[in-house]
């Protein structure tokens, strides 16, 4: 099983491969690829649409009114973004802010699926539409699910997903703002549950016990010297 420092280590190889990404047009378009932030190791995850303009140019993730208001409701249950990650299903922002289109999402998607593999959140929060269904793997809309906890699998990964209303769609409808509070103050309880069981992984499964000898090459290079860590990466991660 990956270590901590061995699963940081492996994201910040997924992001520096996400800062270069031509996988998709946004590419041509965008400012930054606002990868996500906060802490990789992080029990709770919430999981965004797309950068908007602030985002892209910042290159970091619900820095606008939305996060205002999502820094808010994490306060109200006694966390900050310090504790948590926050990320998006597009790592870089659709030109006009329009929706995100199903070639884009495919393309970017194992960007998320990485992340989640990487981070091992206990609970993902879907934050609107296109994070739940995505996630989900089914069309069912947010105003039909949330609120409502499941265990789901993500790649690998069994953790609990939680679909909340996008913070974006309550800054100016109070109703839709007094529901996204109700879920809110309901994730302490999930995130005090055990810990969803994990599939099987490849790894685990039983293996023959071989000798570790068998295993080293005669003729394997010493390991490089480690030298200095580096620096960590200049977007607010980790
Ligand atoms: N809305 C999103 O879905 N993500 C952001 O990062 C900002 C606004």
């Amino acid at each position: 099983m990956a270590t901590p420092a061995q699963r940081r280590e492996a994201l910040k190889a997924v992001w520096h491969e996400a800062r270069e990404c031509t996988r998709c047009p946004l590419a041509d378009t965008r400012t930054t690829v606002v990868f996500g932030n906060g802490d990789a190791d992080a029990d709770l995850m919430f999981v965004g649409e797309a950068p908007g303009a602030n985002e892209d140019r910042k290159g970091l993730p619900f820095v606008g009114q939305a996060g205002k208001l999502l820094d808010k409701l994490l306060g109200e249950i006694g966390m900050d973004r310090g504790q948590v990650f926050v990320l998006n299903v597009l790592k870089c922002r659709p030109p006009g802010n329009r929706d995100p289109q199903p070639g884009e999402i495919e393309a970017c998607s194992d960007y998320l699926f990485q992340q989640v593999e990487l981070i091992e959140p206990l609970v993902v929060c879907t934050l609107g539409n296109f994070a739940t269904k995505l996630l989900r793997g089914d069309s069912t809309g947010i105003t039909r699910l949330h609120g409502q906890a499941e265990v789901r699998t993500i790649g690998p990964r069994a953790v609990r997903l939680f679909p909340l209303f996008h913070p974006a769609a309550a800054l100016y409808t109070p109703r839709t703002l007094e529901t996204l509070r109700a879920d809110f103050q309901r994730i302490p309880a999930l995130l005090a549950e055990p810990a969803p069981e994990q599939p099987a992984a490849m790894d685990e499964l039983e293996v023959p016990e071989v000798e570790p000898e068998a295993l080293a090459a005669p003729e394997d290079p010493a390991p490089e010297p480690r030298g200095e860590p580096e620096p960590a990466p200049q977007l607010g991660l980790f």
